[in-house]
């Protein structure tokens, strides 16, 4: 700490308070006003674009400051800690008027990215999700939990990679770890550039030994113990409304690493991170801010159990069928407030009156709920509606304690109703009493004293007075009237009647005030006691308004309820289409699309020119997989699935931004993650796999591959390529079937039919192409002998013209992979099939 002693009382406080808070802005309060200083100050100026001044502009070294008005705090926290800033909140402890030398001040709150309360409507439906980590017994914790609503989830997980994917599914903006961060979890979370904050051990509180609970393992104790403690450190206030931590594995749900859900623009179109463009914006249909929340979470993580689904599509089903119940039901939820926001901030103590009107208007839309549900006469919601509460008592406190239309305010009175506590009404009566009692002083004074315009008035300085003009002054009964104030056209006096009443109404005034405060926090304390029924609630009502907009989006683009074959792979869905694609292009523009895999078809092989809609045929079979096990209706007139456990994605050319790696090295990373981790359950899309190389080492390392998956791994396949060569694999892999997407010639113009069929493409559609784009017929034909040459050469073995020695063919012999069977050593150049370069260079061909 460095040596304040020369500095006024003032700034010593100051330096005592910004030593503990080295990396925050420290908001400085004095009277109406934040004060930032020094470093804060110029570095706050500049983002805050407030003007810079000092203190003590007279001395050689003045102080830097600048400074923000107290009602308008809010939004300058919000902008610094949005640009990933902490900022301590400073206030003045006691009332500087009452004061004994220097007033005492305190830091009340450590707002930091990671706690931020996303207020705005534009956030609403976003998650902000705070994370820990840390490493016990070689295995690694990792628990995070959204401050604004107190859910907590803990899991273990066994790699550095696995928590790195966790960190971005959250999209995480901060992440608690230990002051002594090993060095394998602090080189993995270097790239993701993420604030991170030191976090000791906690002592046990209440709201840690609560959370941690149900924690499975000594680690997972650990890291809930320092993600609660670093709650509790920076908001400095109990959490009752923090949950139970609930354990979950990965593992549990189909699996996607961030990189899939960003390919498959689950939450948000890739062009420009917008809502707008992705499956959410298609499927949300929900009527609250907690339906969409918990929609997202729903997308990013669906389910594996076909019971589960089920129940989940039941509900759906129901919903679609009586239109009358569900547009109740939309109307009814509709009127529910954020009742997981609202429990976080009556925990919080930030809730005011008119949060607790919310909070009453959402608890008495539940029994009409309850029986719109009951209206439906489904099974599937009997047991749901059963568990319904409706928290009743404490929509009849609210009624009972607060009027019907509170200020913002919680400390200005005004909010608790008459009838509520006889003290209050006792305080009320003084005050009206008192109040009548000087509205009639001004007609009585005017009958005694004979002037006509006597004016009773009021001021803040002077208090209650009566105005008398000069031309009346010779009328004052002077014993009684005493001169307080002297104007141009007036005097002002008092009398000590009117001071007497005076002081009745200001006590009463201040007493009736003080303790609306306190009523107010008991029945909020009386709320607070409430909370995990609130919460409980609040989640049932979240998947109700999830499930309806299943049933809205079924309804509205005929999509099917998909049935599940369990322990079988068969895959049919009949003329499905792409929900974003066709939402973008209207009605009946889509061109459906079939997808059948059977158990004896592993591998589609998809061929066709460029913008024929193989990207889109691919995007909507994961699309439809993952509405499907989240338990919503397919974009399909038919579907049947087994259950996938993992979908693995290479769509695109995203450039690793984090760790600085070629599109072609993330491209095989993401190909060697399928390769190693898909088992026959799960999906792989690769899209143009080896576009990234050149045409040898590309068309060879995507047949290896293809090869590699249809014998060895066995998941379903879908394998978009522009190399035609790879469609003569169908002889060799019998699970591999070619289909192609069309494009014709009309009038002259190319056209795509976006249509999937059997079979290869036809390969001489690039000279197809080029006649359309009008090249010289002299140039046409010459192609056209051209590529029957090559194709004539395809019982000649040239020379590679790239030297690249694990390009040769295999020797004439070697038997075909399938026969070999998938468990023996792979023979990845199968004479039959290698073909290694593009149409316009050289074959390769077994003899
Ligand atoms: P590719 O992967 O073959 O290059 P894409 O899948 O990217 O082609 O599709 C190109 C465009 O064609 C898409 O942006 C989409 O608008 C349109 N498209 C694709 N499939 C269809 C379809 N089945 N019906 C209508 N339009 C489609």
């Amino acid at each position: 700490m460095a040596n304040h002693s020369k500095e006024t009382p003032m700034m010593q406080q100051y330096f005592a308070i910004k030593d503990q808070y080295p990396d925050a802005f420290l908001f400085y309060r004095i009277g109406d006003f934040y004060e930032l200083f020094y470093d804060d100050a110029i570095k706050g100026s500049q983002m805050l674009e407030l003007t810079l001044t000092s203190r003590n502009k007279s001395v050689t070294d003045p102080v830097p400051m600048c400074g923000v008005p107290h009602h308008a705090v809010q939004s300058y926290i919000d902008i610094l800690v949005d640009k990933g800033y902490k900022v301590a909140i400073c206030e003045q402890m006691e009332d500087p008027r009452l004061a004994k030398g220097m007033v005492k001040r305190a830091v009340i709150q450590l707002v930091t990215p990671g706690t931020q309360m996303p207020d705005s409507p534009g956030k609403r439906q976003d998650n902000n999700f705070l994370t820990a980590v840390d490493e016990l017994g070689g295995q690694y914790h990792f628990a995070y939990t959204d401050l604004s609503t107190g859910e907590v989830r803990v899991t273990t997980l066994a790699s550095t990679d696995d928590v790195r994917n966790e960190m971005l599914a959250l999209q995480t903006k901060e992440v608690v770890v230990p002051p002594d961060l090993p060095d394998d979890l602090a080189q993995a979370l270097k790239p993701l550039n993420i604030l991170q904050s030191a976090q000791d051990l906690p002592e046990n509180t209440a709201e840690v030994s609560y959370v941690r609970q149900d924690a499975a393992n000594a680690g997972q104790k650990q890291v809930l113990a320092r993600l609660v403690g670093y709650l509790l450190a920076t908001q400095k206030r109990a959490l009752a409304h923090l949950q139970k931590a609930t354990v979950y594995a990965p593992s549990q749900f189909l699996q996607m690493d961030h990189d899939a859900q960003v390919n498959l623009e689950l939450t948000s179109a890739r062009r420009d991170g917008k809502k707008r463009g992705s499956l959410l914006w298609v499927m949300d249909e929900t009527r609250t801010a907690m339906g969409g929340r918990l929609l997202k979470q729903w997308l990013e993580r669906p389910l594996l159990s076909a019971k589960t689904i089920k129940a989940r599509q039941d509900k759906v089903a129901a919903l679609v069928d009586d239109y009358f119940q569900r547009s109740s039901l939309q109307d009814q939820l509709t009127k529910v407030y954020d009742l997981e926001r609202l429990a976080g901030r009556i925990a919080l103590g930030s809730a005011n009156g008119r949060d607790l009107l919310q909070l009453k208007a959402s608890l008495e839309q539940v029994p009409g709920i309850m029986a719109t549900l009951q209206q439906l006469h489904s099974e599937s919601f009997t047991s749901f509606v059963k568990a319904m509460d409706p928290v009743p008592e404490v929509a009849e406190l609210i009624g009972r304690a607060i009027v019907d239309d509170p200020p913002i305010s919680v400390t200005e009175g005004n909010v608790i109703r008459d009838g509520y506590n006889d003290q209050l009404d006792q305080y009320r009566d003084t005050m009206h009493h008192s109040k009548r009692w000087i509205a009639n002083l001004e007609a009585q004074e005017r009958k005694v004293t004979g002037i006509h315009n006597l004016k009773i008035g009021y001021n803040k300085v002077f208090g209650y007075y009566i105005e008398i003009t000069r031309a009346n002054l010779d009328k004052v009964p002077a014993g009684r009237y005493e001169r307080k104030q002297t104007l141009t056209n007036a005097e002002r006096f008092i009398t000590p009647d009117l001071k007497d009443q005076e002081r009745l109404v200001l006590e009463a005034e201040e007493h009736s005030t003080a303790l609306e405060y306190t009523l107010f926090t008991t029945v909020r304390g009386e709320i607070q006691k409430e909370i995990p029924r609130i919460q409980q609630l609040a989640a049932q009502l979240a998947a109700l308004d999830v499930l309806q907009g299943f049933a809205v989006i079924a309804e509205q683009y005929h999509y099917v309820r998909p049935a599940f074959v369990e322990h079988q792979q068969d895959l049919h869905i009949v003329n499905g289409r792409h929900p974003v694609v066709e939402k973008v292009l209207g009605p009946n523009q889509y061109v459906p699309n079939s997808v059948t895999m059977n158990q004896d078809t592993d591998v589609l092989l998809i061929t066709g020119p460029n913008m024929s809609g193989k990207s889109t045929y691919m995007r909507q079979l994961a699309l439809s997989v993952i509405m499907a096990q989240v338990g919503s209706y397919v974009p399909a007139e038919q579907a049947q699935m087994p259950l996938f456990d993992h979908i693995f994605t290479r769509i695109g050319a995203a450039d690793d931004l984090l760790s600085g790696n070629s599109t072609f090295m993330v491209e095989m990373m993401e190909a060697n993650d399928a390769l190693i981790h898909a088992t026959p359950r799960s999906l792989i899309l690769f899209d143009e796999i080896g576009r990234g190389t050149a045409t040898y080492d590309g068309m060879a390392l995507a047949q290896a591959i293809i090869e590699y998956i249809h014998n060895r791994v066995h998941a379903k396949t879908l394998f978009s390529t522009h190399y035609h060569e790879l469609t003569q694999l169908a002889d060799t892999l019998p699970k591999l079937k070619n289909v192609h997407v069309g494009a014709a010639e009309e009038n002259g113009q190319l056209v795509f039919l976006h249509k999937v069929e059997p079979g290869p493409a036809d390969k001489s559609y690039g000279i197809h192409v080029a006649k359309l784009a009008g090249l010289p017929n002299a140039v046409l034909q010459r192609a056209d002998v051209i590529l029957q040459q090559l194709e004539g050469k395809k019982r000649v073995v040239p020379t590679p013209p790239e030297p690249a020695a694990e390009t040769k063919p295999a020797p004439a012999a070697a038997p075909a992979v399938a026969e070999a069977g998938g468990d023996q050593q792979l023979a990845l150049f199968q004479p039959q099939t290698v073909a290694l370069t593009d149409s316009t260079e050289q074959f390769i061909v077994d003899a």
